[in-house]
């Protein structure tokens, strides 16, 4: 794989939620490669935890749901990579988990600010720094969500289905441009969050997370939950010269999913 931009020097790169879990994993990919990462997260802490650890790293505190906090964050964006070559669209939030009727209203206006509103915030002030750098490329996190439906995550899944979607418009306007759009859907990742995740849908089902656990385990082929490093791959993949005619596509990386299990009662 070749981590070079078109003026042959390394690609910098922005990943939003890059302070942690599979945004952090795919930062510290890129900067193994010696490619300079930009990170924003909305967690203060962890962004000083990043740009202390990280020689190739720095960070801006931001809330990509807040137009001006994105604003700023591209302020220091100009200051540290001084031009953008890769985009990767992180952040998002899992939203309610709950049957439609009994979403509340502020749990989904909160989910779609973040996981819809927000990518488009970040992506209208990167595709000028793209089209500036002459090629480059956006990787989209969305989820095997956006492949299949979900029930108890109307929000998650409206705001997941809606990124593959602008994958496929952007790739279309930009390919002139040289920019190559790109979304990876991942299924259920070891770690934190969907141990979060596996605990609510069990709270709101009324059975135990073990339960929860082996069912979201048996809709994957494969019987498994991937790990971040997983995405983090497939990430540089797509955003290397290894890549390079790859557009438009939303790539499942999940252990094969042909459909989310409804196992609700009838
Ligand atoms: P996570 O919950 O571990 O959060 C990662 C980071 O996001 C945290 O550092 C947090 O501070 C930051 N963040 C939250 N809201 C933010 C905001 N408004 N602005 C900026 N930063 C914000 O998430 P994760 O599990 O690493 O998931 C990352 C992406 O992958 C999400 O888009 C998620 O939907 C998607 N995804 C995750 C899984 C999974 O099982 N974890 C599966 C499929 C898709």
């Amino acid at each position: 794989m070749n981590f070079l931009n078109a003026n042959e020097q390394p690609l910098r790169v922005l990943i939003t939620a890059g302070a942690s879990g599979i945004g952090l994993e795919i930062a510290k990919g890129f900067m193994a490669e010696g490619c300079q990462v930009h990170i924003c997260d909305i967690n203060g802490a962890a962004v000083d935890a990043f740009v202390n650890e990280h020689t190739l790293g720095s960070g801006s505190v931001a809330d990509i749901s807040k137009v001006d906090d994105v604003e700023a964050m591209f302020n220091d964006l100009s200051g540290t990579l001084g031009g953008l070559d890769v985009l990767v669209n992180c952040a998002g939030i899992a939203g309610p988990t709950a049957p439609v009727e009994e979403c509340d209203i502020e749990g989904w206006n909160q989910a779609v600010d973040i996981d819809l509103n927000g990518q488009f915030y970040v992506t209208r002030k990167a595709v000028p720094m793209l089209k500036q750098a002459k090629g480059g490329s956006i990787v989209n996190i969305a989820s095997n969500a956006a492949l299949h439906g979900f029930p108890l995550r109307s929000a998650y899944t409206a705001c997941k289905w809606a990124m593959i979607g602008l994958t496929k418009t952007w790739a279309m306007e930009m390919g002139v441009d040289g920019i190559r759009v790109n979304a990876i859907c991942p299924g259920s990742v070891n770690g934190p969050r969907i141990e979060g995740v596996i605990e609510r849908d069990a709270a709101s089902r009324g059975v135990s997370p073990d339960e929860i656990r082996t069912i979201y385990q048996r809709q994957s082929s494969m019987r498994l939950f991937v790990d971040a490093e997983d995405i983090a791959n497939t990430a540089k993949f797509l955003a290397s010269r290894a890549g390079k005619t790859i557009s438009g596509q939303a790539i499942a990386v999940d252990g094969h999913t042909e459909g989310l299990t409804n196992w609700l009662e009838s």
